[in-house]
């Protein structure tokens, strides 16, 4: 069950996860555990602690230590999300941290094998290394399910993936397909041109994009190149409920979804973008009512600050690490300064109407739709235990609790 009733209330959510460590640093004499997620009733205390200091202690919605399991953090941020999209908001969650804190291993971890035939595996029984997106996918899919048994509509969902990389966007189901552009109009808001939407029916059909995505995203990466921790990974799904226009139960608020977006789809649909392509006709007949949701997981680019020049033994050009390193400040420190004026406002700090600087970097101008107003956001903010990572656990946490307002 969740763990409070500010889940639903407060827009922007943080959570901290501590990982375990690894064996390297178990048996290495030179790490000891300077990080812990501490217990207590509330659960929601991170302290570090740095030799020769006092004890530094931050305060979040909920820490979860070393031993939480892929499981609980469904539970703790994952199932509230869904839920939140199917009520009719707009669900991002952020992995932030420095490479190899964990991010990666919460937002997608093993993938399920995709069944054969179509049936997925229920929420509840996959295994522990499975992460968060396959997790939410199945739960999504049983929420759906449940709502067309009770006739609460015709649902279709469709899924994109994409890579931020020097601040150029380039589609991970159309490999090849690379520096798309940004374009918004009334209808549809912010939206990549010319990306790939694929209509899913079913939880596995999501694991088969997730697995394409990632692979995508690995090529070209070696042991020395780790590329995927230098971009942003962005993966999006739009779910979208036809009725009947004078079906009952839309107005009790029980109903799936909620008022996010309305629109009349008497005319065809499928120039949208949660359309996947195949429309199925929903458009045809008496008019209908079509309601569209989003659910975006973003895998972030390593926090880490890159020294000033490229180890000597590295193979990249020091340029290149450079521009790396640039488009991650631009994008992460935009994404700061983001969630700081939307908290001030929502807080109703200032007068007037604040200027929210989404067009500083690609990520925030992509997510803009995504982050404020009518939209849920968490944040999980990864970090290791070990001693030797302090400086940038330390930053990890500050750059969370700033966003926090603690
Ligand atoms: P990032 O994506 O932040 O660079 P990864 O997710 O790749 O980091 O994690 C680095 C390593 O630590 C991987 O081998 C991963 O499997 C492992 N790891 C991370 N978090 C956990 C955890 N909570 N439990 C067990 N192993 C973890
Ligand atoms: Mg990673």
């Amino acid at each position: 069950g969740s763990d409070s009733g500010s889940a639903v209330e407060d827009c922007i959510q943080v959570v901290i996860r501590v990982r375990p460590a690894s064996s390297l640093e178990q048996r290495s004499a030179e790490h000891f555990v300077a990080v812990r997620a501490l217990e207590g009733p509330t659960g929601r205390h991170v302290a570090v602690e740095v030799p020769g200091a006092q004890p530094q202690v931050f305060k979040y919605d909920r820490a979860l230590p070393e031993r939480a399991g892929q499981e609980e953090v469904f539970e703790a941020v994952g199932r509230p999300t869904v839920d939140a999209c199917l009520s009719g908001y707009c669900a991002t969650v952020f992995a932030y941290g420095q490479t190899g804190a964990g991010k990666t291993h919460t937002v997608t971890g093993s993938l399920p094998q995709a069944a054969r035939g179509r049936a997925a595996a229920a929420a509840s029984d996959l295994g522990p290394t499975v992460g968060l997106a396959p997790r939410m996918f199945a739960h999504l899919f049983e929420r759906l399910r449940e709502e067309e048994a009770r006739g609460g509509g015709q649902f279709r969902v469709a899924a994109s993936a994409l890579e931020i990389y020097n601040e150029a966007i380039h589609d991970l189901l159309a490999p090849g397909t690379r520096g798309l552009k940004l374009c918004s109009d009334k209808r549809r808001g912010v939206y990549v041109e010319g990306l790939k939407w694929e209509a899913v029916r079913d939880a596995a059909d999501v694991m088969r994009l997730l697995r394409r995505g990632d692979a995508a995203r690995r090529v070209g990466e070696n042991r020395i190149n780790a590329r995927s921790s230098r971009s942003h990974g962005v993966f999006s799904v739009t779910v979208e409920r036809t009725t009947p226009r004078d079906a009952g139960g839309d107005d009790d608020g029980a109903g799936a979804l909620g008022s996010l977006e309305r629109a009349d789809t008497s005319a065809g649909s499928s120039d949208d973008q949660g359309g996947g392509g195949d429309g199925s006709g929903a458009g045809s007949g008496p008019l209908r009512e079509r309601i569209v949701s989003r659910l975006h997981l973003v895998d972030l680019a390593g926090s880490e600050r890159t020294y000033s020049g490229a180890p000597a033994a590295s193979p990249l050009g020091r340029s290149k690490h450079q521009r790396e390193a640039a488009a991650i400040n631009t994008s992460l420190s935009a994404l700061g300064r983001v969630v700081q004026v939307l908290l001030q406002t929502q807080r109703g700090g200032g007068g007037g109407p604040a200027h929210v600087p989404y067009r500083d970097s690609v990520l925030t101008h992509l997510l803009k739709d995504s982050l404020g107003g009518n939209a849920r956001t968490t944040f999980i903010g990864n970090v290791s235990p070990s001693s030797l990572c302090v400086k940038e656990t330390l930053s990890t946490l500050s750059f969370l609790r700033r966003a926090k307002c603690v």
